[in-house]
């Protein structure tokens, strides 16, 4: 009988550890969690096989401590998911299980799951609350119907009056899934000839593995198409997984499925969740029908999944920027395949990767051309010369006008600049210092509200100084607009304007429901933010959109970040006179000339993306090339170059595979580490993947001690 178990442990080691079973212990299945000795320390790791002979001699080898099994093994799809991930990021792949564990599972104290579901007594069914407790009323009646799930409860904020029902012993949680039938899907509206079109052609693969890109404007109705198909596979019994780009869309989306899909058990995951909440929700997956999350979803177990949504596939927050740097997108798509069900990727501005993919037949495109409103028109994109404009605070007259008339007429608008806090700098008139963050080569952001300075690349902070340190000089001055000083000189042209700002440091999810709804409520004139507005809500009444300072990213060193700004873009026009009233873009920019506002003004997305494509093939840019990056971080920049010039020099021979100069980063100093980069690229994924393959374990060997590494498949950032 086996004796020894091989347990996958968090480690920066690709390798697995053995570790003696009880002796009363049987076998264990491949995904148990354990807990291990470790070092000095215990671990919980995940058994991948017990096995009957270990290379490490008996008297070393040391026994497991304890088997988890309070919580059930880790599923077989997500085992299978993880060892593609171990082979195709080179990550270890006891790590990679750890991160896609939820945190609370991965810890060692004991994990009992609440109830999940809240069922009525036969006292429950007669009673009658009084008549002013409505929430409890409400509660009731959804009773008679059927069981509720926690988390659904949870989602619709019913968890008190829950509370209150069971203990006037109307209702009682219980363990025991109930046999139930769903009610019948609500009626969506009906479906666009596009829709029709493109559900007929990915209704014939849904029992095998393909991928599908569907591109639609904003508004063209693919969740719609979601909607549809998710329908359709939960009548086949079926689960779907439906990924998102941004945490604070779930909530809204959560309630709208759960209106359409009245009595199926729809689940959410992503990183606001508590840590209990996040385990519990993962512990429910297997049997849900829906699964709705951010990129860390992807990693959940669903034995009967049947579909895989990517909605806004483009977005860049689906990548990884840290420790597992994996992309989402490209792991559900893994996904999909080994599970053979279709992976439909949806966005307005789809990726130059996922586009050309489409282009070239291997992803099947399915275009949605025109919104789904039949008289919602795509807006009118204007550009404001800013080299001939006399401008006040950033802003044209012509700006301030579009503002002024939008606001006269009872309509909203939409400020759009990509730069949060008051300016960007703090500024010396008279000696030319600049404020800059002591442990990164950037400067200190303005934050006036806080009355600080703040790093926004690794989160330093201190106090307005009075005078300039340098100089002497009082009279410091701030360089440059950001959101909060965008919002200060609204509110100083447009007195009568109820102005909100919104960007990544006001913005929870509960803030940003709560802001749909004052927009929705008329509350708001004119709404102020960074790229956070390109994201998600339906404004129907936010006529004019106003886009400011986007003129860095047009010559920008970074390749993608055209393509980037030109999707920004799209989202944010995208925004403006959504319903019946048509929108008006207004751009100010120094470069009208840019062939990307050509494009925009057309909306001709598919334009632009072959004028990028012709670009990156003629530069041997990605799609065309696949890149890895070697990052190294050290305390002095020379080691972290020395380190890179080793890798370099020992790197296996593989014919097609290009090894470039190590340099340092873009931004060169974060947070006290300098920070070097290595590229490596190749026409082919198979010989890159080959190359790294037998690169890393020299890397491995290298044990550098003055500087630490990554490697990044498929970089996004440099
Ligand atoms: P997208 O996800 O492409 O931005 P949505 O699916 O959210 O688009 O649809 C945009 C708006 O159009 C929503 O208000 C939606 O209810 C509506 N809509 C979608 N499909 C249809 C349709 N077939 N008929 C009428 N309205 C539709
Ligand atoms: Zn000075
Ligand atoms: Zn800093």
């Amino acid at each position: 009988m086996p004796s020894i178990a091989r347990v996958a442990l968090d480690t920066p080691l690709s390798r697995l550890f053995d570790y003696r079973l009880p002796d009363s212990s049987r076998p264990l299945p491949a995904g148990t969690l354990v807990e291990v000795p470790f070092g000095r320390s215990r671990q919980v790791g995940v058994v991948l096989d017990c096995v009957d002979d270990s290379p490490v001699a008996d008297d070393k080898l040391k026994a497991l401590l304890r088997v988890l099994d309070d919580r059930p093994p880790v599923a077989p799809d997500i085992l299978k998911l993880a060892r593609f991930c171990a082979d195709y990021y080179h990550h270890p792949l006891g790590a990679i299980l750890a991160a896609a564990l939820p945190p609370r599972l991965r810890a060692a104290t004991p994990f009992q799951a609440d109830t999940p579901w809240l069922v009525p007594t036969a006292a429950g069914l007669h009673a009658e609350p009084s008549p002013r407790a409505r929430g409890q009323r409400a509660l009731l009646d959804a009773l008679k119907s059927g069981p509720l799930a926690r988390e659904a409860l949870r989602a619709n904020q019913q968890m008190r009056h829950a509370a209150t029902v069971v203990a006037a012993g109307w209702a009682t949680w219980t363990r025991a899934v109930p046999a139930q039938d769903a009610p019948p899907a609500t009626a969506g509206p009906r479906l666009t000839a596009d829709q029709v079109v493109a559900l007929d052609a990915i209704r014939p693969a849904f029992d095998r593995f393909s991928v599908h890109l569907v591109h639609g404007v904003t508004g063209s109705g693919k969740t719609e198409l979601y909607l549809h198909m998710i329908a359709e596979r939960l009548l086949a019994g079926r689960q779907s997984l439906v990924l998102i780009p941004e945490i604070a869309l779930t909530p809204q989306l959560e309630g709208h499925f759960r209106t359409r899909f009245p009595g199926r058990r729809i689940i959410a995951l992503h990183s606001g969740l508590s840590e209990k909440e996040r385990a519990e929700n993962w512990l429910a997956a297997p049997d849900c029908d829906v699964l709705l999350g951010t990129r860390l979803a992807v990693f959940t177990p669903l034995p009967r999944l049947g579909l895989i949504v990517v909605d806004e596939e483009h977005d860049g927050s689906y990548k990884q920027q840290d420790g597992l740097r994996y992309s989402a997108r490209d792991v559900a798509i893994a996904r999909g395949k080994q599970a053979g069900v279709p992976v439909v990727l949806g966005s307005a501005t789809p990726s130059l990767e996922s586009y050309s993919q489409a282009l070239a037949g291997r992803y099947q495109l399915h275009t949605l051309a025109a919104r789904a409103h039949p008289e919602a028109r795509l807006p009118d994109i204007e550009l404001a010369d800013l080299r001939h404009l006399p401008q006040d605070n950033g802003l044209t007259r012509l700006a301030v006008h579009a503002l002024a008339d939008t606001l006269a007429r009872g309509e909203q608008s939409l400020v759009f600049l990509n730069r949060r806090g008051y300016a960007p700098a703090l500024y010396c008139p008279s000696c030319a210092w600049v404020a800059p963050c002591p442990h990164c080569s950037a400067r200190l952001v303005l934050h006036r509200r806080a009355h600080r300075l703040r790093c926004h690349h690794c989160g330093f902070g201190m106090p307005i100084p009075q005078t300039c340190p340098s100089c002497g000089n009082p009279d410091l001055k701030p360089l440059g607009h950001g959101t909060q000083k965008l919002e200060e000189t609204l509110g100083a042209l447009l007195p009568q304007a109820r102005i909100r700002r919104i960007d990544r440091d006001t913005m929870l999810p509960r803030a940003w429901a709560a802001l749909g709804e004052a927009v929705h409520a008329r509350e708001v004139d004119i709404l102020v933010g960074t790229q956070m507005l390109a994201k998600g809500h339906d404004f129907p009444d936010m006529t004019f959109a106003l886009i400011l300072d986007t003129d860095g990213a047009l010559y920008s060193p970074d390749f993608r970040a055209t393509e980037r700004l030109f999707a920004q873009l799209m989202q944010v026009a995208g925004r403006a006179g959504r319903a019946d009233k048509p929108g008006r873009v207004l751009i100010q920019t120094a470069f009208p000339d840019h062939p990307l506002f050509r494009y925009l003004q057309r909306h001709d997305y598919a334009g632009y993306a072959r004028e990028l494509l012709a670009e990156r093939r003629r530069l041997d840019l990605p799609p065309f090339t696949r890149q890895v990056l070697l990052r190294a971080e050290a305390t002095t920049m020379d080691a972290a170059l020395a380190f890179l010039q080793r890798a370099a020099a020992n790197v296996p021979a593989t014919p097609g595979v290009a090894v470039f100069t190590p340099t340092p980063a873009p931004m060169p100093r974060i947070a006290n580490l300098e920070r070097a980069q290595l590229l490596v690229q190749s026409p082919s994924r198979q010989a890159l993947q080959t190359f790294v393959r037998d690169w890393r374990p020299r890397l491995e060997a290298h044990k550098p001690r003055v500087a630490r590494w990554s490697l990044d498949i498929d970089p996004l950032v440099f």
